[in-house]
């Protein structure tokens, strides 16, 4: 395997990049963590925000360039068919109306989220897995 740009060999796959960044950043946060915790009681702040990182929401940024793509969360559009159907069937007024309207948004959201999880989704995903980083000149290609 080569880099496409500077026909280097020292190149890695992304998917490889990723999960590595992602477990350094654990393995740091508990380090840190540990260390401010043997100093002041003030410093305790400190030992908690160290050990939220851990749950591995941060990730370095070798990591994050090389994160995959994301799929569409259908939890806001479900949110929005909800409410819009409990303003139908309990509102008053003009809430059946706004209750109409998010539903109709929710819906379409619904669908289009769908389709995109379905058949944009996939594609993107076995291009990620097919995707290197070049660790000389930083390019990013696909085999
Ligand atoms: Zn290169």
């Amino acid at each position: 395997m080569q880099c496409t740009r500077c026909n280097s060999d020292n190149v890695q796959r992304l998917e490889v990049i990723y999960e590595h960044g992602t477990q350094q950043i654990k393995t740091k946060g508990r380090t840190h963590g540990s260390a401010v915790g043997f100093g002041s009681g003030g410093l305790g702040v400190g030992f908690g925000s160290a050990t939220t990182n851990t749950t591995g929401t941060s990730q370095s940024l070798m990591a994050k360039k090389a994160a995959p793509p994301a799929k569409k969360q259908i939890g806001l559009p479900i949110v929005l068919i909800i409410i819009g159907l409990f303003a139908i069937i309990g509102g008053s007024g003009p809430f059946p109306k706004v209750g109409f309207v998010l539903l109709g948004i929710g819906g379409f959201l619904f669908w289009k989220f769908s389709q995109y999880n379905k058949q944009t989704y996939p594609p993107l995903l076995s291009e990620w897995q097919n995707s290197w980083l070049c660790n000389k000149c930083g390019s990013i290609f696909t085999q």
